[in-house]
């Protein structure tokens, strides 16, 4: 079997919503800048007060036998670089032969080793994988040793919604009645917003400790966005509502940074969502920089590379919960590992509805839990029915 072909195809429908999808947006670091920091939630486009129009790119690998392999949604960037840049590497390949493929586009895109071009190899990569479990006519949990477990316990990752304290208490307190047992919320201020930022920022936490109660895990995120000294203030008063955990408190680079917060703050820190392959984890967990890693399989080499950061972070008793950009993806991987690895994964609610928008089966949580799906490859066909509009976008 040999590859002939990759192409790349834009879909658009439309996602029913009342009122403004996007309630609110996180922090960012480049807030400590005035004119960004009052930028609101991106818009959806949107067709009337209820529906909103959703773009989407799809990869498909096309072979010389009937299967194919799926996987997105592609950003748009990440498509131009499929297209113009490592298709040519792919077509003729057997696509079995994944790993071969994958250390061919890594040495290849020696300027690529993170950020873009590794999110472009990671999808081709989890294409790969369906296809290979569509020629095995079984789950890809199936060929990477699982399943080791029945469900995956789920934890809501409330991106988008407003951070309103009393707002965000009722939605956490919906998502615990889902059936959720742990939950993350993201930061709206930072350094730039000073003290009264600073005051809102602890106002929201305690709304969701109370609002969730002590036996939910309650997750936080500061998206890169503070610093050492902010940490220094802001984490007492963030240690009285026990988080599971605080997430990415600095930028990636910074991993001298993460290390002293770590040491400082007396609860676990998390990052990686923006680091890539094993050989950049490798630098957070040397360091001492993470008590939890999470390396995305969109983003940080596929499938492929996650086995690889799970197995190098099991030597440094380390847990992995990926970020969660595709939920079929991190799901298929997340059944071969071990609970104690790996014990959660990462559900976005709201990006889910978007992201798994065009999906027959969206892979969903059921009082809080991934089941393994039981079809073969990632199980993720197109809904035909929901595709209102498409286009290729490959040359
Ligand atoms: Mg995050």
């Amino acid at each position: 079997m040999k590859i002939t072909g990759i192409r790349l195809t834009e879909v658009q429908g439309r996602l029913e919503h009342e009122g403004r999808f996007w309630e609110e947006r996180l922090v960012r670091p480049v807030d400590v800048y005035a004119d960004q920091r009052s930028e609101g939630p991106p818009p959806l486009a949107r067709l009337s007060e209820r529906v909103n129009r959703v773009t989407s790119i799809f990869l498909e690998v096309l072979t010389d036998g009937s299967l194919t392999g799926l996987s997105g949604p592609v950003g748009a960037d990440q498509a131009w670089v499929i297209d113009r840049q490592l298709k040519g590497l792919v077509i003729g390949q057997d696509p079995l032969a994944i790993e071969r493929i994958w250390d061919r586009l890594y040495r290849f895109a020696v300027h690529g080793r993170k950020g873009v071009v590794m999110q472009a190899i990671s999808v081709i990569d989890c294409a790969l994988w369906d296809l290979k479990g569509k020629w095995a006519n079984a789950p890809v949990y199936q060929l990477l040793g699982g399943p080791m477990r029945d469900g995956l316990p789920a934890y809501a990752s409330a991106l988008g919604c407003s951070v309103r304290p009393d707002d965000a208490a009722r939605r956490a307190r919906e998502l615990v009645d889902q059936g959720y047992t742990a939950t993350k919320w993201f930061f709206r201020h930072g350094p730039g917003d000073g003290k009264a930022g600073m005051d809102l920022n602890i106002t929201l936490t305690r709304a969701l400790r109370e609002a969730v109660g002590k036996d939910v895990d309650l997750m936080l995120d500061a998206w890169m966005s503070w610093d050492v000294p902010y940490l220094t203030q802001i984490a007492p008063a963030l240690a009285e509502a026990s988080p599971r955990w605080l997430e990415e408190p600095v930028l990636p680079d910074r991993i001298a940074s993460y290390a002293e917060i770590r040491r400082r703050v007396p609860f676990p820190v998390a990052g990686g969502e923006h680091e890539y392959t094993r050989w950049g984890c490798k630098q957070l967990l040397d360091a001492g920089a993470v008590d939890v890693l999470q390396p995305d399989i969109y983003w940080a080499g596929g499938i492929s590379e996650l086995l690889k950061i799970c197995a190098l972070a099991s030597t440094y008793d380390v847990q992995v919960v990926p970020h969660g950009h595709s939920t079929p993806a991190t799901a298929h991987a997340l059944f071969a590992q071990p609970a104690q690895l790996c014990p959660y994964i990462e559900y976005l609610v709201k990006w889910n509805e978007i992201h798994q928008l065009f999906f027959r089966q969206p892979l969903k949580p059921i009082n809080g839990r991934i089941v393994p799906p039981d079809r073969p490859g990632m199980g993720m066909e197109l809904d035909e029915t929901k595709i209102e509009q498409r286009r290729e976008v490959s040359s």
